[in-house]
């Protein structure tokens, strides 16, 4: 197989950086992968559940209890 970094001939068996052929090839996906997702900015932010938000007490409970 390939190094999918520099693209030259690696062994999987034996390869504790497989599927790169060395490690430094490992740390430069990582890091490239790391920066990547660091770039990422944050416009796809998860949607989040906000349906009865903590301290949002409606208007026509209180008045009930008066
Ligand atoms: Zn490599």
């Amino acid at each position: 197989m390939k190094c999918p970094i520099c693209h030259r001939p690696t062994t999987y068996e034996g390869n504790p950086y497989r599927p790169f052929c060395s490690e430094r090839c490992k740390l430069i996906d990582f890091g490239a992968w790391a920066n990547e997702e660091y770039a990422v900015p944050a416009e796809e932010a998860p949607p989040q559940p906000e349906d009865s938000p903590p301290g949002t007490t409606s208007p026509e409970e209180e008045s009930d209890r008066v």
